[in-house]
């Protein structure tokens, strides 16, 4: 009988960490959780914790990454990522990224593992073109609030190609756009969590800006099946995931009032943060082309499913 598969998945205990978590599971391979539960948790997970093909291991990937024995794949997911944490974890954004980048290459190398690293539609900043595609540099303010993530995953991607192209390490890059479903957490500030969280408790749906600004929302399960089609290809250049259906955040908003139908709560608006994209919408013709991957879960059913999960946890 053929080996097991041994995956190192980083940030393992957050919102995406833990969906690979249980795809690499249900899928047969021994599974390795890293995470330092800055913004992950450990509810995320639990369910794995009795399998013992899953293992956790509470560590900070800034710091030296051992871990004994063979690796086959690495997903390195850790990593503060919604504009509240950041701002509030700016230091630790910016080593995650670059340091704890850097340690899991070496450990790549170290294993001939192919590693997949978590990059994001932030490398393209306040977008100039529109839709966004992989070979636009993009337009991002350094110094900004928003620099100390946007920057350290623009580091990210220039030290993965490094590694691919001076030690040959097998790498793959998914520019992550805007993801949701459960698991998220609510207190992270964004605008999905914060909505439903504010509809189910009859407050206040805090719109920043006039709420004109365009995001374009992937469902998570999408998400998962995009980023395993990468990690299983053999393209090392960079990836767009996401759902190119775009729409305004009032529209968002006013979606979810709808559809958690609370008549004490109402929509509000305040002012818009700095450096907040004005649109964003990927272009995904290439996972089409050379993944076959395309979305499959629209918002209606992405947002009702998203709905049971906060109702449940309210
Ligand atoms: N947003 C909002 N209200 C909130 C949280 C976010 O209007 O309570 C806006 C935010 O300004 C941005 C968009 O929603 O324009 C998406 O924000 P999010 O934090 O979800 O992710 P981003 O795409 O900015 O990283």
């Amino acid at each position: 009988m053929a080996e097991r598969k041994r995956v190192l998945i980083t940030g393992g205990a957050g919102f995406l960490g833990s969906h690979l978590c249980d795809w690499f599971i249900q899928n047969d391979y021994d599974v390795i959780a890293m995470d330092n539960l800055l913004t992950g948790s450990l509810s995320n997970i639990e369910h794995l914790f009795p399998n013992e093909r899953f293992h956790f291991y509470n560590h900070d990937v800034t710091k030296f990454v051992h871990v004994p024995g063979t690796l086959d794949y690495i997903l390195h997911f850790a990593s503060p990522a919604s504009p509240i944490d950041y701002l509030k974890m700016p230091i630790q954004t910016l080593k995650v990224g670059s340091l704890g980048t850097h340690n899991l290459l070496g450990l790549a190398r170290e294993k001939s593992a192919r590693i997949l690293i978590a990059s994001t539609s932030e490398v393209y900043g306040d977008p100039l073109e529109h839709p966004q595609r992989e070979s636009y540099w993009g337009n991002v303010n350094p110094i900004g609030p928003r620099g100390v993530y946007d920057e350290a995953k623009r580091f990210q991607e220039a030290i993965t190609m490094a590694y691919h192209r001076y030690h040959q390490v097998e790498t793959r890059i998914v520019r992550i756009f805007n993801t949701y479903g459960p698991r998220m957490r609510k207190e992270d500030g964004r605008a999905l969590p914060a909505f439903f969280t504010q509809a189910l408790q009859g407050k206040e749906l805090t719109v920043f800006g006039d709420g004109s600004q365009t995001r374009s929302f992937c469902y998570v399960d999408d998400m998962i099946r995009g980023i395993i089609s990468l990690l299983m290809s053999n393209y090392s250049d960079p990836v767009n995931i996401g759902n190119p259906e775009e729409i305004s955040i009032k529209q968002v908003a006013e979606e979810i009032l709808a559809l958690v139908n609370n008549p004490e709560a109402s929509l509000s608006y305040h002012d818009l943060p700095v450096d907040d994209p004005k649109v964003r919408q990927p272009d995904i013709s290439v996972a089409k082309e050379l993944l076959k991957w395309t979305p499959t879960i629209s918002r209606q059913e992405g947002l009702k499913r998203t709905y049971r999960y906060f109702a449940a946890s309210e």
